[in-house]
């Protein structure tokens, strides 16, 4: 038995993605990344999930063909023995064509209560690549709840809504209760907590096949932050990391998050209970497997040691 176990906890769980096609999708996951995409509107590579909605199943070894929430329900040891009651994140790549609609998410109180006993979500985006001039939507400019709902009734989006304007390589940290959407041209990889629950604002007064999406107006003033948190505490700018070491991202209650850029050889240990890693760009080895930009994978509780050679930059998360 020692040395099965030993044997399972030293292998790299590669997935498979699954696409999903949105309204706002575009076709970079097909042009720039090594994927088949279902069409030219695909919105969303879900990278890493065990949610029902898009189970990722392993892509070689002794697990392959296995989805992900089978994995965790079975073989809990890979994944450090939490107890959780499912795999606790979810990694997306999101290629935005189109601006998505302004959003919110709920907390895991609000989300128990009122969403079946779904978590609610905290997220990360790390800006993949954007225009020169690209702005997100970030947080809100109503000073209280009863201005908040105001401005959402009569339809002042423009003075309502808080854009920043963002580059190639930021990171920004969004709480349960910001309002939030990213616009036209933007890639991100997403790092979430393992839920779907959102809370549609505004979608721009769009029709899909003639009709305007469905808004959640009254859950969203329910859960909207007021005020909203300064901009400044949201964003972290990382073009100057150092090469070849993890760098800290964010580190809150749901997950921690690092960046690694690695220009020779990297050594990093697995020591959490789960390292998830993301190939964003470049290619090189991992304890001399061959990994390359699109492949996601998961190093399990007990990998131990990992040394990274190559050209490429990594996203990496665990809880
Ligand atoms: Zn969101």
């Amino acid at each position: 038995m020692q040395s099965v176990n030993e044997q399972s906890n030293s292998q790299i769980i590669f997935l498979n993605p699954v696409f999903k096609q949105m309204v706002w999708g575009g076709d970079r996951l097909g042009r720039e990344w090594p994927y088949e995409i279902p069409g030219d509107n695909t919105g969303e590579c879900w990278a890493v999930s065990a949610h029902p909605n898009g189970d990722c199943t392993v892509r070689e070894g002794v697990y392959m063909g296995e989805t992900l929430s089978a994995l965790w329900e079975k073989h809990p040891a890979l994944f450090g023995n939490t107890g959780l009651d499912r795999f606790p994140l979810l990694i997306k790549l999101i290629d935005a064509k189109a601006d998505l609609s302004i959003q919110v998410h709920p907390n895991d109180a609000y989300a128990k209560e009122h969403e079946n006993g779904s978590l609610g979500k905290t997220e990360c985006w790390y800006i993949l690549d954007c225009d020169e001039d690209s702005h997100l939507v970030i947080g809100h400019n109503a000073k209280d709840k009863a201005e908040l709902a105001d401005m959402i009734h009569s339809g002042r989006w423009n003075g309502l809504i808080r854009e920043i304007p963002v580059r190639k390589g930021d990171f920004i940290y969004i709480d349960p209760g910001t309002v939030h959407a990213i616009k036209g041209g933007i890639m991100i990889l997403e790092t979430q907590q393992n839920s779907d629950i959102t809370y549609r604002v505004y979608d721009y007064d769009r029709t899909v096949d003639g009709k305007p999406r469905t808004l959640h107006i009254d859950k969203s003033i329910d859960v909207i932050t007021v005020p909203a948190r300064n901009v400044e505490e949201s964003v972290v700018k990382t073009g100057s990391l150092p090469d070849n070491t993890a760098n800290l991202l964010c580190s809150c209650q749901y997950f921690k998050v690092w960046k690694i850029n690695v220009s020779d050889s990297a050594a990093i240990n697995q020591e959490y209970p789960f390292l998830i890693m993301s190939v964003i760009e470049g290619d090189g080895t991992l304890n001399g497997h061959p990994v390359r930009k699109g492949d996601h994978f998961i190093l399990p509780a007990g990998y131990g040691e990992v040394r990274l050679e190559g050209k490429m930059e990594l996203i990496a998360s665990t809880i």
